[in-house]
């Protein structure tokens, strides 16, 4: 039983042109994220029958880290989606604004740090803006792969892909670029309602 679906792309391939181009968005959510989706259906699966036949040996390792790998790929990915839009771009207001004033230095502080995280990704990552609900603050940190370097608890509200297949067909090697151009299709309304959701998340 399928416990994950692919959800739909809110927009067409081509949308979010010139910035990011159809052929990545088609092959990236079509092949890319549908393979997480399968993925963790999988892990899933397989958890369940290990559990059923008291196999709850070394392999046990392995499946795990496939679950938290596929399924994080998929949250992130539902996320990023959702995170860029046709109409995006701009800056944060409201209580977002502030609360990224107070807690990161002000938007531009937020643009270089997540430029850097993007810059610094070796292999594959994430860089991330998230809402860390003990101490209550906003968080910039990479994510390795889909699933390591990320806070218990935290909850993320804007993430850039930083893995290649986001950006490489047209940007190539020069990840510098995605990233700068990235910031012109931001779904700044989405993160917004994202953070009041995840200030709503009381942790002891
Ligand atoms: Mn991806």
């Amino acid at each position: 039983m399928a416990q994950y679906s692919l959800p739909d792309l809110p927009y067409d391939y081509g949308a979010l042109e010139p910035h990011l181009s159809g052929a990545i968005l088609e092959l990236h959510h079509d092949k890319h994220h549908a393979t997480y989706v399968a993925g963790a259906n999988t892990a899933l699966e397989k958890l369940t029958a290990a559990r059923d036949g008291d196999d709850l040996g070394p392999s046990l390792v392995g499946l795990e880290r496939n679950l938290a790998f596929h399924v994080s790929g998929h949250v992130l990915h539902s996320l990023y989606w959702l995170n860029m839009s046709p109409d995006g771009g701009g800056q944060p207001d409201g209580e977002l604004a502030a609360a990224v004033d107070e807690h990161l230095g002000g938007f531009a502080k937020l643009q270089a740090q997540m430029n850097a995280v993007v810059a610094t990704v070796q292999g594959s990552g994430w860089a991330a803006l998230s809402w860390e609900p003990l101490g209550q603050r906003l968080v910039v940190h990479q994510v390795l792969d889909h699933q390591d370097n990320v806070g218990s608890g935290s909850l993320p509200i804007f993430v850039i892909d930083a893995w290649e297949h986001a950006f490489y067909l047209q940007y190539k090697n020069v990840k510098a670029d995605y990233a700068k151009a990235f910031w012109n299709i931001v779904n700044w309304p989405d993160v917004a309602a994202r953070f009041d959701r995840a200030r709503a998340v009381a942790l002891p």
